[in-house]
């Protein structure tokens, strides 16, 4: 007999959702560390264990929530980003799906505490699939926290799939650094089993990628600074001898998101052409500002990747700010690199 047509419960609708956007344990660090920083927070701490499979906490001391808004901060589609069709043309915050915590609480165990500054007394929720176990006021700080135990404790396929430790930790510290180093003037750290991995304080850009990268770094970091009509470009750009084998260190932010673009990692690196060994990549940490209405960053539920109106006109400035600034310091190709 045929089945008849009917519409999803919340939770199903939610589990399937959060298969887009919780890939693993770093995809929940992403969504709560973008949480954090839109919810204008100065510090905030990423706690781990067991490369997030036991658990991934993230502490912020942001604007926090109401007890309605904690509520509601987990049903589907409820957001404070945005509110109607045109905002999506015009989008400052990280987040705008408002997807992220609900299908984060569809397929884990979460407790989450939050506190906004003009209520003395705070709220914990605690969600297990969905389903609300638990709303009690607390005593907290002002902020959220926000821990996710037992990933996929209910999609066994997904929680099998996991890879090994060092693999997942990996994954997680590449969004970490993502995020760090787009908001340099935030304070994160990240301690994992107990040992902190990265405590990174309120700085500028170039300390910040020293931070990150270690205090050698600073000495091959060339300024990159550009002003044009369609876009800024600022950021640093490894000297050509401290190219690396692999592409680990290369970092392109729109409008402080971290995304991937092989089109412009091509501007690039042809900006460095006759100056790279074989089989070298360049490091770069490359932060381009552009009118949002120019991008449409709603291609993918992850947001890495973003469509430009006017993709060619970009990697034209974006090539010649850098081979602008290799000039200025003297970073010209030498005769032996000459074909
Ligand atoms: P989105 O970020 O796309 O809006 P999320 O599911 O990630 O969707 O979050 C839903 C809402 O919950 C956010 O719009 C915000 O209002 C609130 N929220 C989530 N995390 C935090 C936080 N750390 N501090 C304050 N508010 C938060
Ligand atoms: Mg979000």
């Amino acid at each position: 007999m045929k089945r008849r047509i009917q519409l999803l419960p919340d939770h199903v609708a939610n589990q399937i959702a959060a298969g887009e956007v919780v890939q693993r344990p770093a995809s929940v660090v992403k969504e709560l560390i973008e949480n954090a920083v839109d919810a204008n927070a100065q510090h905030i701490n990423l706690l781990v264990k067991d490369a997030g499979k036991t658990l991934v906490q993230v502490i912020d001391d942001g604007d926090g929530m109401t007890d309605t808004d904690a509520r509601l901060s987990l049903e589907r589609h409820a957001t404070s980003k945005i509110s109607k069709a045109e905002d999506l043309f015009k989008i400052h915050t990280k987040g705008f799906r408002g997807e992220a915590l609900a299908s984060i609480a569809a397929i884990a165990h979460l407790e989450m505490k939050s506190k906004t500054d003009d209520s003395d007394i705070g709220v914990q929720i605690n969600v297990e699939g969905s389903e609300v176990s638990q709303q009690i006021p607390t005593v907290t700080p002002t902020g959220t926290s926000i821990a996710v135990k037992n990933l996929f404790f209910n999609i066994p396929a997904r929680r099998n799939f996991l890879k090994s430790d060092s693999v997942e930790l990996k994954h997680i510290i590449d969004e970490f650094q993502r995020v760090a180093l787009a908001h340099p003037d935030i304070s994160f750290k990240m301690i994992h089993n107990g040992n902190e991995l990265f405590n990174l304080p309120q700085s500028n850009l170039r300390q910040r990628i020293v931070g990150i990268m270690g205090s050698k770094s600073n000495e091959k970091l060339v300024p990159v600074n550009e002003d044009t009509d369609l876009i800024k470009i600022r950021g640093f750009i490894g000297k050509p001898e401290f190219a690396k084998r692999s592409r680990g260190e290369q970092f392109f932010f729109v409008n402080n998101r971290f995304i991937k673009n092989n089109y412009l990692n091509h501007a690039i690196t042809m900006a460095y052409e006759g100056l790279l060994k074989d089989k070298t990549h360049p490091s770069y940490f490359l932060y381009l500002e552009i009118d949002s209405e120019r991008i449409d960053i709603n291609i993918h539920p992850t947001k890495t990747e973003i469509k430009f109106d006017d993709q060619h006109a970009i990697y034209s400035i974006l090539q010649s700010a850098i081979k602008h600034s290799l000039g200025q310091f003297n970073i010209a190709p030498s005769l032996d690199f000459e074909k």
